[in-house]
């Protein structure tokens, strides 16, 4: 029996369990984020303009506590256990019955799922904590993505900063495969942006998803950049074709990319570059 500290916590099963909580708190992170970006912007512009606005109240990634939105029922700590409440409660607030959306349950166990998947495929080795981190952010950043269009720079850039820092110390990949993993990423997708709209006079994305390219750059290394932009394009197709078929897709609102680039960033690391690169005929 292995009794080192990866042997109890880099475990799959240790790190599915803590990935479970981190998805819990991804849940408020994806909820409230943008609420606080919203008022802060509310808040700059009125002060710049040197009018009064009704400024919604002020809330932060802790306070005030989680509660449901129909009813205002104050959710208590035994209702807010990940999955596991959601089961017991059958999917309703206990209060007035209302459905809990699926969507919170969904992010705690994908967070668990990556988690597991990433202590398996890193052998329980320490820097499975680094990725984790990694991989946690981008399910926040493609949440937020979904959900608003915007993926903010207080999530962007810190991972920008988190993957040359993790490089830097032998985590990850080399510091210069991150650098220019980092200015590759960023400077790709603002090429094809300015051609985009040169050619169509549109915007087909947005400098966040420049930034989050950036990061995942950085953290992956160069050679990783274009094997996640076609990943993400391949993927963000299907679904889009697909929410079109079953016209769910929102009016006027384009798909963002976001979320596709979050998870092709993911599956590229879970399936390792060497192998990603040996399919695609690069290596
Ligand atoms: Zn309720």
């Amino acid at each position: 029996m292995d009794l080192s500290f990866a042997g109890i916590f880099l475990t799959p099963w240790a790190l599915a369990l803590f990935g479970l909580c981190i998805g819990s708190f991804l849940n408020v992170v994806i909820h409230r984020l943008p609420l606080m970006l919203d008022r802060t912007w509310k808040s700059d512009s009125a002060d710049m303009l040197g009018v009064e606005v009704k400024l919604p109240p002020e809330i932060s990634l802790s306070a005030p506590r989680s509660r449901c939105p129909q009813c205002g029922h104050a959710i208590a700590w035994h209702e807010n256990i990940p999955v596991l409440s959601y089961l017991r409660l059958g999917g309703k607030c206990s209060a007035c019955k209302t459905r809990i959306p699926a969507r919170y349950p969904f992010f705690e166990v994908l967070t668990a799922l990556i988690f597991a998947a990433l202590a398996w495929r890193f052998d329980s080795r320490p820097e499975v904590l680094a990725w984790c981190a990694f991989a946690a952010a981008l399910v926040a950043l493609g949440g937020i993505d979904w959900d608003t269009t915007l993926l903010p720079d207080g999530l962007t850039l810190p991972l920008l900063w988190g993957g040359l820092l993790a490089a830097a110390l032998g985590l990850t990949t080399t510091l210069s495969a991150a650098v220019w993993g980092a200015i590759v990423g960023y400077l790709s997708l603002w090429s094809v942006y300015w051609l985009f709209k040169l050619v169509t006079g549109k915007e087909g994305m947005g400098y966040g998803d420049f930034k989050l390219l950036a990061a995942l750059g950085a953290w992956l290394g160069v050679s990783m950049v274009l094997p996640v932009v076609l990943g993400a394009s391949i993927i963000g197709a299907v679904v889009g074709i697909g929410m079109k078929l079953n016209s769910s897709l929102r009016e006027g609102r384009y798909v963002p990319f976001g979320p596709f680039l979050a998870g092709s960033g993911v599956a590229v690391l879970l399936l390792g570059p060497a192998r990603v690169l040996g399919w695609l005929g690069w290596a």
